[in-house]
């Protein structure tokens, strides 16, 4: 079967983990959270005292980035990969507020956001992938057979991140959520270096009104007929 690049942008809890997790299970894809990996970044410069509310060591966490290794694991029993800075399983600690608002602060540096589209780039080499981020159609897989931009109100994405949090038990209020939400959107879209922007070439997909099924069958069905129309185009 022929192969595809599948990449989901969009803003900020729209949604776009879950549907792109499921889509890769379905097709027997790879699935790659790029937001995960400028987490387990935030959080090493947090650990390290390069960043926190009001400090900024650019260059202290600029020096340190060698430092830096990250990898996926899969894991069985979830049935996807969890993130690893160092050799430690991070995937608990990176979806945490604290994280939540300083990550795009750390996602607007260049030698960052240099480093991680290098990986990214590299794990796309064999196709066959479902990644999913911010910049992924416009600058990780331009050529990507088929692009999908995600949006939703403010507001609803505010409610599912905040029911999320809630059901892992942790201590948050719904305006602090959607606060974060808004805040997240204005610095990824007025960012100098590969700003949130839908490609020219992706699909909008507003999913305010949507339960999760119907969101995954019409994806499902985009995905489908590119797969299909690549192997028409082979023969
Ligand atoms: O996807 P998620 O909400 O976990 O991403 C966290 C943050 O990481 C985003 O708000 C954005 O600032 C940054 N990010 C990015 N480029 C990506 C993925 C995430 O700048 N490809």
């Amino acid at each position: 079967m022929e192969k595809i690049t599948i990449a989901i942008d969009g803003y900020s809890s729209t949604g776009k983990s879950t549907i792109a997790k499921q889509l890769a299970k379905v097709l027997g894809y790879i699935y790659v959270d790029t937001g995960a990996m400028y987490r387990a970044v935030t959080l090493y410069a947090i650990r390290n005292g390069f960043i926190s509310l009001d400090k900024n060591d650019i260059e202290g966490l600029v020096t340190a980035l060698p430092k830096v290794k990250l990898k996926f694991v899969y894991n069985d029993s979830l049935g996807f990969s969890e993130m690893y800075l160092n050799d430690e399983n991070v995937e608990g600690e990176i979806r945490t507020m604290e994280v939540s608002k300083l990550v795009s602060k750390v996602a607007t540096i260049e030698e960052v956001r240099k480093k991680l589209v290098k990986i990214q780039k590299a794990m796309g080499l064999e196709k066959g992938i479902v990644m999913d981020g911010r910049d992924i159609g416009t600058v990780v897989f331009p050529d990507a057979e088929l692009k999908i931009f995600m949006t939703a109100s403010p507001e609803k994405r505010a409610t599912r991140r905040y029911k999320e949090l809630l059901d892992k038990g942790q201590d948050v209020n719904y305006e602090e959520v959607l606060k974060n939400v808004e805040h997240r959107d204005h610095i990824d879209t007025h960012r100098e270096i590969s700003p949130l922007m839908q490609a020219e070439d992706a699909i909008i997909f507003d999913n305010s009104d949507m339960g999760l099924e119907e969101q995954f069958s019409r994806v499902l069905d985009f995905s489908k007929r590119v797969i299909d129309k690549q192997k028409k185009d082979v023969r």
